[in-house]
Order: structure tokens, then sequence, then C-alpha cells
């Protein structure tokens, strides 16, 4: 079994409105869910990974080796199929390290101007990575697809939310509730599945 230390869940993302929708979508796992802003002190964990799952691995592993806690890390992002899968693992700094949310979707929309709408498919992807200290003990994935609006549509959500057409809605994830965007998104594919890693580590001690 694991130790009752390993009870504390550290869900390791500084995005806090991605901190919000982590801790909906994980409520009601036997274990407290704590973030990085409650742990004393941390260092950063360079995500210098080139897929999805490679950084959410090294964020996972980084910050359970550094707390001691089973420690669940997340990376995600927008691949568009116009431009090869880009912004893809760069879509939090697509237009700049220290950019908002607003200028990457100005300038996604930009460089889609000309692209008809039939080549406009794009998906959200999401990793997510479980580990203890030491050793990683799950990664499992998710995926959105849907394709890239012609304008910010809504105020809902965070980074491309607004600019996601999603076919089955009519509409832009930044156009719905966040219940109505947990129903089918990248990171709600992804974390249900992590939820049965987790139920069996907190079960078990053991994958
Ligand atoms: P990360 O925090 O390094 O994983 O960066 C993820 C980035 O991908 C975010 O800053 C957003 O720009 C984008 N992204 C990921 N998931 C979503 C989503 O659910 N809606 C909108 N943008 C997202």
């Amino acid at each position: 079994m694991p130790s009752s230390a390993s009870r504390k869940l550290l869900v390791a993302t500084t995005n806090s409105k991605k901190l919000i929708e982590l801790k909906i979508l994980l409520a009601g796992l036997p274990c407290d869910l704590i973030g990085l802003s409650d742990l004393a002190c941390y260092d950063d964990v360079p995500e210098n990974g080139t897929t999805f799952a490679e950084n959410a691995s090294l964020k996972a592993l980084g910050f359970a080796n550094q707390s001691g806690l089973l420690t669940l890390a997340e990376d995600s992002g927008l691949c568009c199929d116009a431009l090869n899968g880009a912004p893809g693992i760069y879509s939090a700094r697509f237009a700049g390290p220290s950019k908002s949310d607003l200028e990457n979707n100005k300038k996604l929309l930009k460089l889609l101007e000309d692209v008809p709408d039939e080549k406009r498919g794009a998906h959200f992807k999401s990793a997510v990575a479980i580990a203890k200290p030491g050793r990683v003990i799950g990664i499992v994935e998710g995926e959105v697809h849907g394709r890239v609006h012609r304008e910010i549509s809504g105020t809902n959500g965070f980074g491309y939310d607004p600019v996601f057409f999603y076919p089955p809605f009519q509409a832009t994830f930044g156009m719905v509730s966040s219940e109505r965007k947990n129903q089918v998104s990248h990171r709600s594919q992804a974390l249900r599945k992590a939820r049965d890693v987790l139920q069996a580590y907190l079960s078990f001690g053991r994958i």
C-alpha cells in the first residue's frame, strides 16, 4: 500500500485556469489535491521535451522528486493541420514568451487568414503523466477535433478556446460553459484515463 504521505496528490501546473479545470475533473478521488502554490518552495522544471507526453512526464517526475508526493502533470496545446501541427507544444508561447492568450489567438487567425474552411482542421491534445518520486507510473492522452474559427468568439475558457470551433456544438469552446467543454475536451478525456491509473495506484500501491 502507498504510505499515508502519498494520499496527497500534487497537481503540478502554474496555469491557474488549467488548475481549476484539473481539480474539477479529478474531484472525488480518495486523495487530497494540492497545487504548486501549496508547496513551501519549488524550482521550475524545464519543459524541454519534443512531445506533450515527454513534457508531462518531465514535469510530473521533476515535481514528484522535489516534493516527495504523488504528482500529476499535464501538457497540452493546439495542433493545426494547415501549420503542420503548430503551435503544438509551443502553444502557450506562440506569439512570444510573455504574450497573452489574445495575442496568440490573433497571430493564429492572421496566419490562417487565407486558408479555406476545409483546410482549417485542428485538434487540442492533452497528455497527463502521473509520477511518484523516482518513477513515472502512467502516461495517458486525449484529443478533441474541430477547426480554427475565423474570428475570436466567446469569453469563456482560456487559451485558444475562443477560436476553436467544435462542429457538434456549432460553437467555439469560448462560447460554451465549462461543464459543456469538459464533457468532450482533450483534458477531460485524458483525465478520465488518469483517474483509472490513480484509482489503481491508490488501491493497490503498484501498477
Ligand atoms: P502548457 O500549460 O504548457 O501545457 O500550455 C498549454 C497551452 O495550450 C495553453 O496556454 C493554451 O494556449 C493551450 N491550451 C491547452 N489546453 C487548452 C484548452 O483547453 N483551451 C484553450 N487552449 C488550450
